[in-house]
Protein backbone atom coordinates (compact mmCIF):
# COMPACT_ATOMS: atom_id res chain seq x y z
CA UNK A 1 0.00 0.00 0.00
CA UNK A 2 1.61 3.18 -0.93
CA UNK A 3 1.16 6.83 -0.23
CA UNK A 4 3.06 10.04 -1.90
CA UNK A 5 3.97 13.10 -0.46
CA UNK A 6 4.37 15.83 -2.04
CA UNK A 7 7.43 18.17 -0.80
CA UNK A 8 8.62 21.07 -2.10
CA UNK A 9 12.05 19.57 -2.34
CA UNK A 10 11.10 16.34 -3.89
CA UNK A 11 7.98 13.94 -3.93
CA UNK A 12 8.67 10.55 -1.61
CA UNK A 13 6.44 7.51 -1.07
CA UNK A 14 5.12 6.34 2.27
CA UNK A 15 4.79 2.17 1.78
CA UNK A 16 2.94 0.18 4.61
CA UNK A 17 3.18 -3.73 4.37
CA UNK A 18 3.75 -6.77 6.35
CA UNK A 19 7.24 -8.13 6.18
CA UNK A 20 9.01 -5.51 4.26
CA UNK A 21 11.70 -4.76 6.17
CA UNK A 22 13.93 -7.58 4.26
CA UNK A 23 13.09 -6.34 1.01
CA UNK A 24 15.14 -2.69 1.42
CA UNK A 25 16.61 -3.37 -2.32
CA UNK A 26 13.52 -3.53 -4.10
CA UNK A 27 12.79 0.03 -2.91
CA UNK A 28 15.97 2.01 -3.55
CA UNK A 29 16.09 3.99 -6.82
CA UNK A 30 19.20 4.37 -7.24
CA UNK A 31 22.91 2.62 -6.69
CA UNK A 32 24.42 4.40 -3.11
CA UNK A 33 28.38 4.46 -2.63
CA UNK A 34 27.35 3.49 0.71
CA UNK A 35 25.03 2.46 3.36
CA UNK A 36 25.22 3.75 7.07
CA UNK A 37 21.70 2.14 9.14
CA UNK A 38 21.12 3.91 12.23
CA UNK A 39 19.26 2.14 14.90
CA UNK A 40 19.10 1.56 18.66
CA UNK A 41 19.93 -0.99 20.97
CA UNK A 42 16.84 -2.83 21.45
CA UNK A 43 15.38 -2.00 17.85
CA UNK A 44 18.80 -3.24 16.13
CA UNK A 45 18.68 -6.67 17.96
CA UNK A 46 15.17 -6.93 16.80
CA UNK A 47 15.31 -6.27 13.63
CA UNK A 48 18.67 -5.15 12.35
CA UNK A 49 19.29 -8.88 11.07
CA UNK A 50 16.06 -8.88 8.95
CA UNK A 51 16.86 -5.30 7.00
CA UNK A 52 21.02 -6.31 6.44
CA UNK A 53 19.62 -9.55 4.92
CA UNK A 54 17.78 -7.43 2.51
CA UNK A 55 20.49 -5.31 1.22
CA UNK A 56 23.02 -6.14 -1.71
CA UNK A 57 25.30 -2.78 -1.08
CA UNK A 58 28.96 -3.71 -1.34
CA UNK A 59 29.79 -1.19 1.19
CA UNK A 60 26.99 -1.53 4.32
CA UNK A 61 27.68 -0.05 7.80
CA UNK A 62 25.13 0.24 11.00
CA UNK A 63 25.29 1.57 13.99
CA UNK A 64 22.98 1.46 17.22
CA UNK A 65 22.73 4.36 19.91
CA UNK A 66 20.61 4.35 22.80
CA UNK A 67 17.02 3.81 23.18
CA UNK A 68 15.16 6.57 24.52
CA UNK A 69 14.58 10.25 23.95
CA UNK A 70 18.20 11.01 25.78
CA UNK A 71 20.38 10.15 22.48
CA UNK A 72 18.35 13.38 20.82
CA UNK A 73 20.94 15.06 21.72
CA UNK A 74 23.97 16.89 20.39
CA UNK A 75 26.41 14.60 21.65
CA UNK A 76 25.04 11.92 19.87
CA UNK A 77 24.48 13.81 16.84
CA UNK A 78 28.00 14.54 16.38
CA UNK A 79 28.87 10.79 17.22
CA UNK A 80 26.74 9.94 13.85
CA UNK A 81 28.59 12.62 11.94
CA UNK A 82 31.91 10.99 13.02
CA UNK A 83 31.25 7.77 12.17
CA UNK A 84 29.41 8.85 9.21
CA UNK A 85 33.13 10.38 8.39
CA UNK A 86 35.25 7.11 9.73
CA UNK A 87 32.99 5.19 7.48
CA UNK A 88 33.70 6.78 4.54
CA UNK A 89 30.30 8.01 3.70
CA UNK A 90 30.19 10.69 0.54
CA UNK A 91 27.71 12.45 -0.83
CA UNK A 92 26.37 9.51 -2.57
CA UNK A 93 25.25 7.74 0.08
CA UNK A 94 21.99 6.88 2.30
CA UNK A 95 21.39 6.67 5.62
CA UNK A 96 18.49 4.60 6.74
CA UNK A 97 16.63 5.27 10.19
CA UNK A 98 14.99 2.35 11.43
CA UNK A 99 13.23 2.54 14.38
CA UNK A 100 10.79 5.22 16.22
CA UNK A 101 10.84 8.47 16.06
CA UNK A 102 14.01 9.53 18.14
CA UNK A 103 16.28 7.25 15.87
CA UNK A 104 14.30 8.53 12.86
CA UNK A 105 14.38 12.74 14.41
CA UNK A 106 18.07 12.27 14.50
CA UNK A 107 19.38 10.28 12.00
CA UNK A 108 17.11 12.18 9.89
CA UNK A 109 19.13 15.25 11.04
CA UNK A 110 22.51 13.90 10.65
CA UNK A 111 21.40 13.07 6.93
CA UNK A 112 20.25 16.40 6.48
CA UNK A 113 23.43 17.59 7.44
CA UNK A 114 26.10 15.36 6.81
CA UNK A 115 28.12 17.04 3.59
CA UNK A 116 24.99 19.03 3.65
CA UNK A 117 22.64 16.62 3.17
CA UNK A 118 22.45 12.79 1.97
CA UNK A 119 19.45 10.96 1.08
CA UNK A 120 18.17 9.32 3.98
CA UNK A 121 15.08 6.58 4.31
CA UNK A 122 12.77 6.19 7.31
CA UNK A 123 11.86 2.99 8.39
CA UNK A 124 9.51 3.83 11.43
CA UNK A 125 8.94 0.82 13.98
CA UNK A 126 6.23 2.52 16.25
CA UNK A 127 3.41 3.61 16.19
CA UNK A 128 3.96 7.32 17.23
CA UNK A 129 6.64 6.87 14.03
CA UNK A 130 3.59 7.25 11.76
CA UNK A 131 3.76 10.80 12.67
CA UNK A 132 7.19 11.56 13.07
CA UNK A 133 8.24 9.66 10.00
CA UNK A 134 6.18 11.47 7.75
CA UNK A 135 6.87 15.43 7.02
CA UNK A 136 10.40 16.01 6.78
CA UNK A 137 10.43 17.26 10.32
CA UNK A 138 14.11 16.15 11.72
CA UNK A 139 15.68 17.33 14.94
CA UNK A 140 17.55 17.40 18.04
CA UNK A 141 16.68 18.41 21.75
CA UNK A 142 18.48 21.53 23.55
CA UNK A 143 18.33 21.17 27.27
CA UNK A 144 16.26 24.30 26.94
CA UNK A 145 13.72 22.76 25.12
CA UNK A 146 12.46 20.04 22.92
CA UNK A 147 13.38 19.95 18.97
CA UNK A 148 15.17 23.51 18.90
CA UNK A 149 17.72 22.48 16.21
CA UNK A 150 17.01 21.01 13.53
CA UNK A 151 15.54 21.54 9.72
CA UNK A 152 12.59 20.49 7.43
CA UNK A 153 14.10 18.04 5.47
CA UNK A 154 12.00 15.17 3.39
CA UNK A 155 12.91 11.00 3.67
CA UNK A 156 13.44 10.09 0.11
CA UNK A 157 11.13 6.75 1.40
CA UNK A 158 9.23 5.64 4.05
CA UNK A 159 9.22 1.91 4.32
CA UNK A 160 6.42 1.26 7.43
CA UNK A 161 6.41 -2.20 8.21
CA UNK A 162 3.42 -3.62 10.35
CA UNK A 163 4.97 -6.45 11.68
CA UNK A 164 7.28 -4.87 13.64
CA UNK A 165 4.71 -2.84 15.72
CA UNK A 166 3.99 -6.34 17.03
CA UNK A 167 7.01 -5.97 19.46
CA UNK A 168 6.08 -2.77 20.74
CA UNK A 169 5.71 -2.81 24.79
CA UNK A 170 2.39 -1.74 25.87
CA UNK A 171 3.56 2.07 26.97
CA UNK A 172 4.75 3.14 23.67
CA UNK A 173 1.10 1.61 22.02
CA UNK A 174 -0.29 4.18 24.75
CA UNK A 175 2.69 6.97 23.38
CA UNK A 176 1.56 6.18 19.70
CA UNK A 177 -2.16 6.28 20.07
CA UNK A 178 -2.20 9.33 21.96
CA UNK A 179 -1.06 10.88 18.37
CA UNK A 180 -4.15 9.55 16.70
CA UNK A 181 -6.73 10.94 19.42
CA UNK A 182 -4.79 13.98 18.14
CA UNK A 183 -5.44 13.61 14.64
CA UNK A 184 -8.54 13.04 14.92
CA UNK A 185 -9.43 16.11 17.16
CA UNK A 186 -8.32 18.34 14.49
CA UNK A 187 -9.04 16.71 10.93
CA UNK A 188 -12.15 14.68 9.51
CA UNK A 189 -9.53 11.61 8.16
CA UNK A 190 -10.23 9.34 11.18
CA UNK A 191 -13.21 9.76 13.31
CA UNK A 192 -12.49 9.97 17.51
CA UNK A 193 -15.26 7.49 18.02
CA UNK A 194 -13.27 5.22 15.89
CA UNK A 195 -9.64 5.61 17.47
CA UNK A 196 -11.01 5.47 21.15
CA UNK A 197 -12.48 1.88 20.04
CA UNK A 198 -8.78 0.76 20.67
CA UNK A 199 -8.25 -1.64 23.34
CA UNK A 200 -4.59 -1.17 23.86
CA UNK A 201 -3.79 -4.07 26.27
CA UNK A 202 -5.17 -6.06 23.42
CA UNK A 203 -4.59 -4.65 19.71
CA UNK A 204 -6.12 -5.85 16.76
CA UNK A 205 -3.25 -5.74 13.94
CA UNK A 206 -5.95 -5.05 11.35
CA UNK A 207 -7.93 -2.25 13.38
CA UNK A 208 -4.02 -0.82 14.18
CA UNK A 209 -3.34 -0.58 10.51
CA UNK A 210 -6.67 1.05 9.70
CA UNK A 211 -5.83 3.33 12.36
CA UNK A 212 -2.50 4.21 11.00
CA UNK A 213 -3.48 4.60 7.47
CA UNK A 214 -5.67 7.33 8.57
CA UNK A 215 -3.41 8.71 10.73
CA UNK A 216 -0.76 9.11 7.81
CA UNK A 217 -3.31 10.49 5.08
CA UNK A 218 -4.30 13.28 8.06
CA UNK A 219 -0.34 13.76 8.08
CA UNK A 220 -0.16 13.63 4.79
CA UNK A 221 -3.08 16.21 3.96
CA UNK A 222 -1.68 18.97 6.35
CA UNK A 223 1.89 18.65 5.45
CA UNK A 224 1.72 19.17 2.15
CA UNK A 225 -0.90 21.62 2.46
CA UNK A 226 1.62 23.85 4.68
CA UNK A 227 5.30 21.95 4.45
CA UNK A 228 6.99 24.71 6.56
CA UNK A 229 4.47 24.68 9.32
CA UNK A 230 3.25 28.75 8.38
CA UNK A 231 -0.42 27.89 9.24
CA UNK A 232 -2.18 24.51 9.54
CA UNK A 233 0.66 22.57 10.43
CA UNK A 234 0.59 24.76 13.49
CA UNK A 235 -2.36 22.46 14.71
CA UNK A 236 -0.64 19.19 14.72
CA UNK A 237 0.93 20.78 17.86
CA UNK A 238 -2.54 20.18 19.65
CA UNK A 239 -1.47 18.74 23.48
CA UNK A 240 2.05 19.54 22.29
CA UNK A 241 2.80 22.96 24.32
CA UNK A 242 2.39 21.53 27.80
CA UNK A 243 3.54 18.30 26.83
CA UNK A 244 6.52 19.30 25.92
CA UNK A 245 6.86 21.13 29.32
CA UNK A 246 6.22 18.05 30.93
CA UNK A 247 8.73 15.87 28.89
CA UNK A 248 11.31 18.46 29.39
CA UNK A 249 10.62 18.98 33.33
CA UNK A 250 10.15 15.75 33.98
CA UNK A 251 12.92 14.24 32.25
CA UNK A 252 13.29 13.21 28.89
CA UNK A 253 12.08 9.10 29.18
CA UNK A 254 10.20 9.42 32.23
CA UNK A 255 7.12 10.23 30.76
CA UNK A 256 6.78 8.66 26.86
CA UNK A 257 6.16 11.72 23.80
CA UNK A 258 2.62 10.73 23.79
CA UNK A 259 1.92 10.55 27.66
CA UNK A 260 2.67 13.72 27.72
CA UNK A 261 1.09 14.69 24.71
CA UNK A 262 -2.23 13.13 26.07
CA UNK A 263 -1.72 15.04 29.49
CA UNK A 264 -1.62 18.07 26.99
CA UNK A 265 -4.49 17.38 24.69
CA UNK A 266 -6.56 16.88 28.01
CA UNK A 267 -5.22 20.42 29.04
CA UNK A 268 -6.26 21.70 25.48
CA UNK A 269 -9.84 20.51 25.82
CA UNK A 270 -10.17 22.26 29.38
CA UNK A 271 -9.13 25.59 28.03
CA UNK A 272 -11.01 25.60 25.05
CA UNK A 273 -14.45 24.24 27.25
CA UNK A 274 -13.87 27.59 29.26
CA UNK A 275 -13.29 30.09 26.01
CA UNK A 276 -15.82 28.66 23.60
CA UNK A 277 -18.35 27.00 25.67
CA UNK A 278 -18.98 23.85 23.48
CA UNK A 279 -19.72 20.28 23.98
CA UNK A 280 -15.85 18.78 23.47
CA UNK A 281 -15.17 14.85 24.14
CA UNK A 282 -12.78 15.67 27.06
CA UNK A 283 -14.72 12.91 29.55
CA UNK A 284 -14.70 10.32 26.29
CA UNK A 285 -11.18 10.86 25.60
CA UNK A 286 -10.39 11.20 29.48
CA UNK A 287 -12.35 8.11 30.22
CA UNK A 288 -10.43 5.86 27.15
CA UNK A 289 -7.11 7.02 28.53
CA UNK A 290 -8.40 6.46 32.38
CA UNK A 291 -9.19 2.74 31.21
CA UNK A 292 -5.91 2.63 29.13
CA UNK A 293 -3.77 3.07 31.91
CA UNK A 294 -2.34 6.77 30.61
CA UNK A 295 -0.79 8.47 33.43
CA UNK A 296 -3.01 10.97 34.40
CA UNK A 297 -1.48 12.46 37.48
CA UNK A 298 -2.43 15.75 38.86
CA UNK A 299 0.96 15.44 40.97
CA UNK A 300 2.85 16.41 37.22
CA UNK A 301 1.71 19.34 36.99
CA UNK A 302 2.36 20.72 40.45
CA UNK A 303 5.06 23.17 39.95
CA UNK A 304 3.24 25.67 37.76
CA UNK A 305 5.29 27.80 37.37
CA UNK A 306 8.40 26.21 36.43
CA UNK A 307 5.87 24.85 33.89
CA UNK A 308 5.15 27.80 32.68
CA UNK A 309 8.38 29.17 32.01
CA UNK A 310 8.80 25.77 30.04
CA UNK A 311 6.10 26.17 28.11
CA UNK A 312 7.67 29.17 26.87
CA UNK A 313 10.38 27.74 24.98
CA UNK A 314 7.68 26.26 22.64
CA UNK A 315 8.80 27.29 19.06
CA UNK A 316 4.64 29.14 18.83
CA UNK A 317 5.73 31.62 21.36
CA UNK A 318 5.72 34.80 20.18
CA UNK A 319 6.98 38.26 22.33
CA UNK A 320 7.03 35.86 25.47
CA UNK A 321 3.46 35.06 24.98
CA UNK A 322 2.34 31.29 24.75
CA UNK A 323 0.45 30.72 21.43
CA UNK A 324 -1.92 27.17 22.30
CA UNK A 325 -3.64 25.26 19.95
CA UNK A 326 -7.39 25.04 21.06
CA UNK A 327 -10.45 23.35 19.71
CA UNK A 328 -13.42 25.38 18.63
CA UNK A 329 -15.27 22.12 18.04
CA UNK A 330 -14.07 18.99 17.25
CA UNK A 331 -12.56 19.39 13.79
CA UNK A 332 -11.92 23.09 14.20
CA UNK A 333 -8.39 24.07 15.57
CA UNK A 334 -7.47 27.97 16.17
CA UNK A 335 -4.30 29.17 17.55
CA UNK A 336 -5.03 31.35 20.25
CA UNK A 337 -2.43 33.47 22.84
CA UNK A 338 -2.75 32.55 26.58
CA UNK A 339 -1.75 34.55 29.14
CA UNK A 340 0.25 33.83 32.11
CA UNK A 341 -1.97 34.21 34.81
CA UNK A 342 -4.55 32.71 32.81
CA UNK A 343 -2.43 29.36 32.32
CA UNK A 344 -1.79 29.53 36.20
CA UNK A 345 -5.55 29.48 37.24
CA UNK A 346 -6.08 26.79 33.89
CA UNK A 347 -3.51 24.48 35.31
CA UNK A 348 -4.96 24.62 38.89
CA UNK A 349 -8.45 23.69 37.53
CA UNK A 350 -7.37 21.62 35.43
CA UNK A 351 -5.22 19.11 37.74
CA UNK A 352 -7.90 19.01 39.85
CA UNK A 353 -9.92 17.30 36.99
CA UNK A 354 -7.33 14.61 36.95
CA UNK A 355 -7.64 11.97 39.73
P1 LIG B 1 11.43 6.02 20.47
O1 LIG B 1 12.08 6.12 19.16
O2 LIG B 1 12.25 6.35 21.66
O3 LIG B 1 10.85 4.56 20.65
C1 LIG B 1 10.24 4.23 21.88
C2 LIG B 1 10.85 2.98 22.52
O4 LIG B 1 10.39 1.83 21.83
C3 LIG B 1 12.36 2.91 22.49
O5 LIG B 1 12.82 2.36 23.70
C4 LIG B 1 12.65 1.95 21.35
O6 LIG B 1 13.85 1.25 21.53
C5 LIG B 1 11.48 1.02 21.44
N1 LIG B 1 11.07 0.40 20.18
C6 LIG B 1 10.99 0.99 18.98
N2 LIG B 1 10.45 0.15 18.09
C7 LIG B 1 10.20 -1.00 18.74
C8 LIG B 1 9.63 -2.25 18.37
N3 LIG B 1 9.14 -2.45 17.13
N4 LIG B 1 9.52 -3.22 19.30
C9 LIG B 1 9.94 -3.00 20.57
N5 LIG B 1 10.47 -1.84 20.99
C10 LIG B 1 10.60 -0.85 20.08
O7 LIG B 1 10.14 6.96 20.57
P2 LIG B 1 8.91 7.26 19.59
O8 LIG B 1 7.76 7.33 20.49
O9 LIG B 1 8.85 6.35 18.44
O10 LIG B 1 9.25 8.71 19.04
C11 LIG B 1 9.27 9.82 19.90
C12 LIG B 1 10.04 10.95 19.25
O11 LIG B 1 9.41 11.34 18.03
C13 LIG B 1 10.11 12.19 20.10
O12 LIG B 1 11.44 12.61 20.18
C14 LIG B 1 9.27 13.20 19.35
O13 LIG B 1 9.71 14.51 19.55
C15 LIG B 1 9.45 12.75 17.95
N6 LIG B 1 8.40 13.20 17.03
C16 LIG B 1 8.76 13.80 15.89
C17 LIG B 1 7.82 14.22 14.97
C18 LIG B 1 8.25 14.83 13.68
O14 LIG B 1 7.40 15.33 12.94
N7 LIG B 1 9.50 14.77 13.34
C19 LIG B 1 6.46 14.01 15.23
C20 LIG B 1 6.09 13.40 16.42
C21 LIG B 1 7.08 12.98 17.31
ZN1 LIG C 1 4.06 14.61 18.86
Amino acid sequence: EEIVIKSSMHDYTITMGEGIRSQLSNFLSKAYSSILIVTDEKVGELFLEDVLAGLDNEHIFHTSINAGEQSKDIATFYKLQTIALECGLDRNSLIIALGGGVVGDLAGFVAATFMRGVDYIQMPTTILAHDSSVGGKVAINHEYGKNLIGSFYPPTAVIYDMETLSTLPTKEVRSGYAELVKEALITDHITLVNVLKADLNNLIPSKLSRDLRAGIMTKAAIVQQDEKEAGVRKYLNLGHTLGHALESYHGYGKLTHGEAVAIGTLFSLHISEDLFHTNLPYKEIYDWMKVNDYPLHAKLLSDTEVLIKKMKADKKTVDNNIQMVLLETTGKPVNRIVSDEALQTYLHSFSKRLV
